[in-house]
């Protein structure tokens, strides 16, 4: 165990959904604009191994790091609030955990010991708490603990934690608990027993929790942090007030103002090296609520109806609208409503239209016609993963003419599958383990229009997918006028095209969206929303 990092643990009580992950990602962002290194992880309570087979109905996107983790969406708030890459030592299941305690079983490493939640469960869940620390890169582990308090799944990890606690002192880890205030109409008051109740729940698996944050709709008075005071036992001024906010990159700021950051500080004992630097976090603040321009833009998916199935889709167009000055509303629509007949309808109205990944050829037809409907209209494109595929098709069937193109993943039988699985791919049939995943290389063909919007000529972006552009038909397509301006160089597989005589047409098979943070929007982002507002100013 590291001798320097300290521990800050996150749980949450009363409800799920209080937002730990922001408040988490809030404290890291105040420790780090003090100067200190700092990282996140989360720990999920549920058995899949990771989130990489869920629905994203059910958990909401599926985030992916460099290393090629899929991860929790958490992850993603984690990176857009420190501009710090995470890995796949951020995110932890219980699936996981037990799997390695079990690989471990099966390899004879307990020596014939019986094997049981406390110890081995808690220990593996101990290692990968510390495993962090001993990196030596971090002065601060803030460990979110999924679910809430007295969820049966998260009991082995509130263990855990009540061990860290006791092995390393008051000084070396602490421990958040996050709450709800409710506020009941009827009696015009805020309540605090649920969280008197909650965390009694804490005391009785044996956590003394250090901190209370509490979200609230109102402003908490005097008496009422005095109660809470009082019957959880934690210090007045650590009783800390979190009030909804307009936007979660306003929740740094108000954690500033209710000096979480200081009682963190001041708990474990550390000198603060300096006062925290938030200028650039109030520019794009500034910026983001003082907008000049505004656009409309369309989003085409398949699980449209949750939009924390898109959430770094949704931020990366924040950071991009702030960069802009401008507002971006988002129109979410349903891929499986589109067709000939109501393309134009639907899209009305819209400066740019997004074409969002995705799996399965439900609502795919409907993709392919709202690219052929804003290809034909120049109105500005981008499509991500899927939404470069569907690009591909389209073109291949409305300008090639191959009437049949499609993907295999659409249509197995295509006698032209313009997007097709490699050969690699093909050999592995086990859900979950065929994908590309994580960072791969891609270059830019010199005077691309990529190319000048990176300012680079050889980027790195996140991958997950099966499908690919097939190089088959690589010449046939760039003839017609769909460049292939971004190619792997290790693979030579196609990352990114562009449409020539089109404004702006562009698609990549790779994510961008993971990699947009506050202090760093995605430049494909950026110009997609420049070439937005411009596209409002010709047409209007
Ligand atoms: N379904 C496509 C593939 O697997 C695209 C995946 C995605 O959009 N992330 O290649």
């Amino acid at each position: 165990m590291s001798s320097t990092a300290k521990y800050i643990f996150v749980t949450g009580g009363v409800t799920s959904s209080l937002g730990k992950g922001i408040i988490a990602a809030s404290l890291a962002k105040l420790l780090q604009a003090r100067g200190f290194n700092v990282t996140i992880q989360k720990f999920d309570p549920y058995i899949n191994i990771d989130p990489g087979t869920l629905n994203p109905y059910e958990h909401g996107e599926c985030y992916v790091t460099d290393d090629g983790a899929e991860t929790d969406l958490d992850l993603g708030h984690y990176e857009r609030f420190l501009n710090v890459p995470t890995s796949r030592l951020n995110n932890i299941t219980t699936g996981r955990i037990y799997n390695n305690v079990i690989t471990k079983e099966r390899k004879g490493e307990y020596l014939g010991k019986t094997v049981q939640v406390v110890p081995h469960i808690t220990d593996e869940i101990k290692r990968n708490i510390y495993q962090l620390g001993e990196t030596g890169q971090y002065d601060f582990i803030i460990t979110e603990i999924g679910g809430c308090v007295g969820d049966i799944e998260s009991l082995p990890f509130i263990e855990a934690v009540r061990q860290v606690k006791w092995d390393l002192g008051p000084t070396n880890s602490l421990v958040i608990h996050l709450t709800l205030i409710p506020y009941l109409n009827a009696a015009k008051e805020l309540k605090t027993k649920p969280t008197q109740h909650s965390v009694k729940e804490l005391l009785e698996a044996g956590i003394q929790p250090d901190i209370l944050v509490c979200r609230t709709e109102m402003p908490l008075p005097m008496e009422i942090r005095k109660k809470l005071s009082l019957f959880c036992n934690v210090n007045l001024n650590s009783v800390i007030e979190a009030m909804d906010a307009d936007t979660i990159y306003d929740v740094p700021l108000l954690m500033k103002k209710e000096k979480l950051d200081e009682r963190v500080l001041a708990k474990l004992k550390v000198q603060s090296k300096e006062e925290p630097d938030l200028d650039q976090w109030k520019t794009f603040l500034g910026k983001l609520k003082n907008p000049l321009e505004e656009v409309n833009i369309g989003i085409v998916g398949k699980y449209v109806s949750l939009p924390d199935a898109y959430k770094s889709i949704a931020e990366a167009f924040v950071h991009a609208g702030a960069e802009n000055d401008c507002k971006v509303k988002l129109k979410w629509i349903s891929s499986e409503d589109i067709n000939k007949e109501t393309v134009e309808s639907i899209l009305a109205g819209l400066h740019g239209v997004l074409v969002a990944p995705g799996f399965g050829e439900r609502g795919m037809e409907g993709k392919i016609e709202a690219i052929r409907y804003v290809r034909e209209n120049k109105i500005p494109f981008f499509g991500i993963c899927l939404g470069m595929q569907c690009a591909v098709i389209e073109f291949a069937r409305n300008v090639l003419h191959l009437a049949d193109a499609s993907s295999t993943e659409l249509n197995p039988k295509s006698k032209h599958p313009v997007i097709d699985m490699m050969e690699e791919q093909k050999k592995i049939t086990i859900k979950g383990g065929t994908m590309r995943l994580g960072a791969y290389a891609c270059k830019f063909k010199k005077g691309s229009k990529a190319q000048t919007v990176y300012g680079e000529s050889l980027i790195q972006e996140r991958h997950r997918h099966r499908y690919e552009f097939n190089n088959k038909f690589l010449e046939q397509i760039e003839e017609a006028g769909l460049k292939p301006v971004g190619i792997n160089p290790d693979s030579s597989l196609v990352e990114v095209v562009e449409l020539k005589d089109h404004p702006w047409f562009i698609g990549v098979q790779y994510h961008p969206e993971l990699k947009s943070t506050v202090l760093n929007p995605h430049p494909l982002f950026v110009k997609f929303v420049e070439a937005s507002i411009n596209h409002k100013k010709v047409s209007s």
